[in-house]
């Protein structure tokens, strides 16, 4: 037993677990589960993923609750998603009963690297899906491998909720206006990898992509969704390039239950001006505040958090997010699912 794991000061990085779980398609159909000890896959030299970026992944976290239960979060929207993915890209969908029964399988399994309930830590889910296919001329597998793995995460605050700056770049773009943006492809990221390097150069957490199109409309913030909070309302881009966020959905629906208004539209970069909170979100840190924006091609500065802290809007949903993942608050829609 692996007793050591200091979990509150564990990073967002790979720890060995017990075991993974895969499930292949060949010869037109998924194949048995099968659990694995091997931290290793064998691949074809040749296959699609390799040769033309046929990989999609999902991220989702499970938790132990207040009542020692296990709950993994928005299972349900993850394999949505992940069918829609491999649509996108001419792979195999997994089927959804089959991805939330691998996801609570793989769980199960390693059910002692779950961190305790107060420790803030989380183990991450990391459902991923190839081609495996020798071609040699660009076509779509036939045969995949779906796998889970799982590896115990630490909290994303480790010295408490604060905010971070970030960037707008107009010389890099994550995706094109109509490509794979909307899909969680591995390729999205080799394809942010340089403009994120560079704002962390320059000392800031992440980029604040402009629309790839007209460079107008805010789109996404490194590899999470924007929002930000004007005149009281939560506002989030609508854009064909965004991977549709599953932590934004929550939050979406959160803000409408505490009675702040909500708008998915485009949002120009001048309105950043007017806005009083603004944060990154995803399954990683749920919300990652945001205290100044930097107009870096027009050496503009919006000073979104004037006092350096998070604001009492994000604050609010940050909580109550956390809140209901860990079972300390109903779970009144429905987002949790235990593992028994
Ligand atoms: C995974 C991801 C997000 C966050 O999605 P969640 O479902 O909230 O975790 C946002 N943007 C990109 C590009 C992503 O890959």
């Amino acid at each position: 037993m692996d007793n050591q794991i200091d979990w509150a000061s564990l990073p967002f990085g790979y720890i060995k677990t017990d075991y993974n779980v895969r499930c292949e398609f060949r010869d037109g159909k998924w194949g048995q589960i099968e659990v694995s000890s091997d931290e290793n896959i064998s691949l074809h030299m040749a296959a699609t993923s390799l040769h033309y970026g046929q990989e999609i992944f999902e991220g989702l976290k499970a938790f132990r609750g207040v009542d020692g239960k296990i709950r993994i979060f928005r299972l349900e929207e993850n394999a949505r998603r992940m069918r829609e993915s491999a649509e996108g890209l001419l792979m195999e969908p997994i089927p959804e009963d089959l991805f939330c029964e691998m996801c609570k399988k793989v769980v199960k399994l390693n059910e002692r690297f779950v961190p305790p309930y107060g420790s803030g830590a989380s183990l991450y889910i990391r459902p991923l899906e190839i081609g495996t296919t020798a071609r040699v001329g660009v076509k779509p597998a036939s045969e995949f491998l779906f796998l889970v793995l799982v590896t115990p995460v630490g909290p994303y605050f480790k010295t408490g909720f604060g905010c971070t700056n970030i960037c707008i770049m107009r010389d890099y773009d994550r995706v094109a206006p109509k490509g794979t943006g909307r899909w969680k492809v591995g390729g999205n990221y080799a394809a942010s990898l340089q403009a994120g390097e560079h704002a962390h150069e320059l000392g800031y957490s992440a980029v604040l992509y402009l629309d790839p199109k007209e460079k107008k409309y805010l789109d996404e913030c490194g590899p999470a969704n924007f929002f930000a909070i004007k005149d009281g309302k939560y506002i989030t881009p609508a854009s064909e390039s965004i991977l549709p966020s599953i932590t934004n959905k929550s939050l979406m629906q959160l803000a409408k239950d505490m009675g702040v208004e909500v708008e998915q539209r485009h949002i120009t970069v001048d309105e950043l001006a007017d806005c009083t909170e603004a944060a990154a979100c995803g399954t990683a840190a749920v919300a990652s505040p945001i205290g100044e924006i930097h107009d870096l091609d027009n050496n503009k500065k919006y000073i979104i958090a004037k006092d350096g802290k998070p604001g009492p809007v994000t604050t609010a949903l940050y909580n109550r997010l956390n809140a209901i993942r860990l079972g300390e608050e109903p779970d009144v829609h429905g987002w949790n699912t235990i593992v028994e």
